[in-house]
């Protein structure tokens, strides 16, 4: 009896401990353990497999108006991730069943899945794909991806396409994507490494390596003609680069301002918007909720690319519960090579 709590499963949760100012770091989390929850009724216990880690976590960590409400103080860190059902209380999941949603960083999150499918929804996964590919290129920066570049970007055969953060998980299947539309692709990304894995293994066009070189004038020389359709990642300095360089008519789809989201107080800009009036172009925010109608479409056409080679991927998989909140910040160094997932 006496041993008898001490091997009572537990659950451990990394809990947010406070509201980073500036660079997000791992003492803004907090390791707590409780018993494993027990579920009611409609109830569903999944123990997390795998974590995902996105960029845009480091804002549902602020206290401001966003897209979702902030994490609460003291609460599990939100996170997508992928479940296994170790208990149910609802027909529709079954034990051993996989299921993917917004999770959080727990060993065992419970949940009334059947009901939440505000968002991205609680879905099982299929059994003939691997995770990293379901993951990664088939997730949801793949889809952000997909409907960013062809319903947003437009990108017609010939023209010239730039692509930011252009390595990462979103970036990389939004320029291959482009390449596969018959487009000049242009990936801008941080260091030598990335910028081979850009050339050599996901066939761009050319890159600019924003650590290394001036991305305004490579911008000029790569683009001679001007930018029809940028896909942006990034945001700041960059983004002013490509205003400065746009065609007539150019289309932005703003997926992301990465460069941003750690800064304490945000920084005025971009200070060149008039760009967009001189060049007739319109910038558009993304997403995917947006198109949600567009996911089954996508799914197939990712799949089909990615098995035939058409898109290369990588995947950053670390390892172990101890090291998440680690992990999430590899994205803001750029350490991550490719889509940052964690499995348990
Ligand atoms: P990711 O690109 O795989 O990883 C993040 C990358 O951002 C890093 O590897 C790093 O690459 C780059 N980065 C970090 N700090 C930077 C800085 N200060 N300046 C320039 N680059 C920086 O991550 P992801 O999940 O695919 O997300 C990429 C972008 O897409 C983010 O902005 C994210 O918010 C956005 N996103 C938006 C949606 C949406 O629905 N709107 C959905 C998914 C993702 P380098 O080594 O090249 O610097």
């Amino acid at each position: 009896m006496a041993g008898q709590s001490e091997t009572a499963p537990r659950n451990r949760q990394w809990l947010l401990a406070r509201r980073p100012v500036g660079m997000v770091s791992e003492s803004d989390f907090e390791l707590a353990e409780q018993p494993v929850p027990g579920i009611g009724p409609g109830e569903v216990l999944g123990r997390v497999r795998y974590v995902s880690f996105e960029p845009a976590m480091r804002g549902w960590m602020d206290d401001r108006e966003s897209y979702v409400a902030p994490v609460e103080l003291g609460a599990p860190m939100r996170a997508p991730g992928l479940a296994e059902v170790v208990a149910s209380n609802d027909p529709a999941y079954a034990v051993g069943d996989l299921v993917f949603g917004m999770l959080s960083w727990s060993e065992y999150v419970t949940g009334h899945w059947s009901s939440e499918v505000a968002g991205r929804g609680y879905r099982q996964v299929p059994g003939d794909v691997p995770v990293e590919m379901l993951l990664g290129p088939l997730g949801s920066t793949g889809m952000t991806a997909y409907v960013g570049m062809l319903d947003i970007g437009r990108p017609q055969p010939g023209q010239t396409v730039v692509v930011s953060g252009a390595a990462g998980a979103t970036g990389s299947v939004a320029a291959q994507i482009a390449r596969i539309k018959g487009c000049r692709v242009v990936g801008i990304a941080g260091g030598a490494e990335k910028c081979r894995w850009l050339l050599d293994e996901a066939r761009l066009d050319e890159v600019i390596d924003y650590k290394n070189s001036d991305v305004r004038s490579r911008l000029r020389e790569a683009c001679p003609d001007g930018v029809d359709v940028y896909f942006e990642n990034v945001g700041g300095t960059t983004l002013e680069a490509v205003l400065d360089n746009l065609a007539i008519g150019a289309r932005i789809a703003l997926c992301g301002l990465i460069s941003g989201y750690n800064d304490a107080q945000a920084s005025p800009g971009p200070r060149n918007l008039f760009q967009l009036i001189v060049r007739r172009a319109s910038i558009r925010g993304l997403l995917l909720w947006d198109f949600l109608d567009r996911v089954p479409e996508a799914g197939a056409d990712l799949r089909r690319w990615v098995e035939a080679g058409e898109i290369a991927y990588r995947v950053d998989m670390q390892e172990g519960f101890e090291n998440i909140p680690r992990t999430f910040l590899r994205l803001f160094s750029g350490a991550n090579e490719g889509k940052q997932l964690l499995r348990l």
